[in-house]
């Protein structure tokens, strides 16, 4: 009776183990046809328009002013080709676990003033006002500079590009104990709580018609994870969103390295 009883409790722990693997295979297939399904959508787009442009413009008689902008057009698709290109293999690499960071100082504050110019194009399309607050100083944390400007680019673009035409994006810095804090508050279209628990979630989007791949934050995530740091979004529906990214501050004695650059 033992032994029977023995087989049943195997038996029955082996087809929940078969069910469980069922179901993560299952899970996965998901996210590969979402995956296959929104990189071809997002790819397919700029290819479009270059075939387009280049085509007409192939047939010539176009003037100069127009051949110019057909010009523009093919060169800012070709950008945002190799920009989804970029994060794709960043995504397979960190899935992977092939990521390597090359650490060094850097100066958050820097790095922020950075990407306000980087982006500020993109603001002043909409009439968007990027302010920082933060101390004349420098916040500095060990870090792979490439990979933070990465993150703070994601969380910047998304605030433009889910914040109302003339607003404000308050960006700040502040020292809290060991920690360096970063935060991008936007008074947008706000996330509901349903969905903010799974904004991270590698291709999760809340709406598809907004351009992109759903990988930023989840590539974010990993990256600020990486550092040893964490993200916490906070979201209103209607009312915007903010994040904020804390990362360890560097240490009066670890030694000031200087910037290197990512190869690849
Ligand atoms: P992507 O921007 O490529 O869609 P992300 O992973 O960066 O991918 O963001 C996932 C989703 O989270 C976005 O599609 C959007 O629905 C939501 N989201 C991110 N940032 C904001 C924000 N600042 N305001 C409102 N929604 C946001």
């Amino acid at each position: 009776a033992r032994i029977k009883g023995d087989y049943r409790f195997e038996l029955g722990e082996l087809a929940s183990t078969l069910n469980y693997m069922a179901q993560e295979i299952a899970r996965t297939n998901q996210i590969k046809d979402d995956f296959i399904s929104s990189i071809s959508h997002e790819l397919r787009t700029p290819l479009t328009s270059i075939k387009g442009w280049s085509e007409t413009l192939n047939s010539g008689g176009y003037d100069p002013e127009e051949t110019k902008i057909g010009m523009q057009i093919i060169s800012k698709e070709t950008d945002r080709l190799i920009g989804l290109v970029e994060e794709i293999l960043d995504f397979s690499k960190l899935e992977q676990d092939a990521m390597k960071l090359v650490m060094g100082t850097v100066d958050l504050r820097e790095l922020l003033q950075e990407i306000m110019l980087n982006v500020w194009a993109k603001a002043e399309m909409k009439q968007i006002k990027l302010q920082l607050d933060s101390e004349e100083e420098a916040y500095l944390v060990h870090g792979d500079g490439n990979r933070l400007k990465q993150v703070f680019l994601n969380i910047a673009d998304n605030a433009i590009k889910f914040s109302h035409e003339s607003s404000i994006i308050f960006l700040s810095l502040q020292k809290i104990g060991d920690n360096i804090e970063v935060s991008v508050q936007d008074t947008g279209i706000g996330i509901s709580a349903e969905n903010l628990a799974r904004v991270r979630e590698r291709f999760f989007q809340v709406d598809h018609q907004n351009g992109g791949t759903g990988l930023g934050l989840a590539i974010s995530q990993q990256f600020v994870e990486r550092h040893q740091g964490q993200m916490l979004i906070k979201s209103e529906l209607g009312a915007g969103t903010t994040i904020t990214v804390s990362l360890p501050a560097l240490q009066a004695e670890q030694p000031v390295e200087p910037p290197q650059l990512t190869e690849g």
